[in-house]
């Protein structure tokens, strides 16, 4: 798997909802290499090598638009390094180390069938270049996404998807409590999700009770986002894997349990 370093020009910052940003930079000059998939992220820093803070932050690849295009990346505003990723303007410069990761094989999800996505709040930014790609193999998914409050991002969903339901925990749009309340997994050859990890260990639940396959995007934190540092090491039933290099994609059955 092939990760590049670079420095990439800022086409524009949009702000989706009042803590959640949609970045996009350019990304034309790359090789055919580098070129990322969904589920993959990048490692990105927009402060110098001496200021804080120390490590530069995963942030999963939202969108890839065209070889030649840009690169779009949909982000929860939360401590220091999201803060200065959110003061970034159109023309500033940031350093990107990617694409990371194993990612999903849409080509061969599209193969096993009907395809349902399961994102839960800022866990449906890798869910838009998954849906791209799954409809560009022919297989437009269901999408079933769950927010707290108000839903974000949908919008730019509607032309991959087949249909797309949302929960909200507060009733504010579509069916009122959790994500899982409007799953029936049965209705699908395969479930892939991302978002929190009670979401995702409720939805793996469900699946395993339906003999349904499902794959997580989990998240930890870590530091080189390359494999090396072994700091994102998880232990799966099929021993440690570093979610960066091994992940973030895993079956759900190797990472989380039925209690
Ligand atoms: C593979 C991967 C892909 C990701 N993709 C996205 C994405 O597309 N959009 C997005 O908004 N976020 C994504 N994240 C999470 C994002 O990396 C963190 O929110 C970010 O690093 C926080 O940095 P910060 O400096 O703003 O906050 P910090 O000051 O580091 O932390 C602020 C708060 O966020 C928590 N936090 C920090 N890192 C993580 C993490 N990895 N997981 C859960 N909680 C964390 C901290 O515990 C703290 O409570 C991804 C994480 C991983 C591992």
């Amino acid at each position: 798997m092939s990760a590049t370093n670079c420095k990439v020009r800022v086409l524009a910052q949009d702000t989706v909802a009042p803590d959640i940003r949609r970045l996009t930079v350019a990304w034309g000059e790359q090789r055919p290499e580098f070129a990322p998939h969904a589920g993959q992220f990048f490692m990105l820093r927009a402060w110098g090598a001496a200021e804080t803070p120390v490590l530069s932050r995963p942030i999963s690849i939202h969108e890839v638009r065209g070889p030649e295009g840009a690169l779009v990346f949909l982000y929860q505003v939360k401590g220091e390094g999201t803060q200065k990723l959110a003061a970034l303007r159109p023309g500033d410069i940031l350093s990107l180390t990617g694409p990371c990761g194993n990612g999903f094989d849409a080509a061969a999800a599209a193969a096993k069938g009907r395809v349902a996505v399961v994102g839960g709040g800022i866990g449906v930014a890798p869910l838009l270049q998954l849906c791209k790609e799954l409809a560009a193999a022919g297989r437009k998914p269901e999408l079933y996404v769950g927010f707290r409050d108000e839903p974000y991002a949908l919008e730019a969903f509607l032309p991959y998807c087949a249909a797309i339901s949302v929960a909200t925990d507060s009733g504010a749009a579509g069916y009122h409590g959790l994500v899982t309340g409007i799953l029936h997994p049965e209705e699908f050859d395969l479930v892939l999700t991302c978002g929190p990890n009670v979401m995702m260990q409720g939805v793996y639940k469900l699946c395993a009770e339906k003999g349904v396959p499902c794959l997580a995007s989990l998240e930890r934190k870590m530091a080189c986002g390359l494999g090396a540092c072994l700091g994102c090491t998880c232990h799966t039933k099929v021993g440690p894997k570093t979610v960066c290099q091994d992940g973030p994609v895993f079956p759900a059955e190797e990472v989380f349990d039925l209690g």
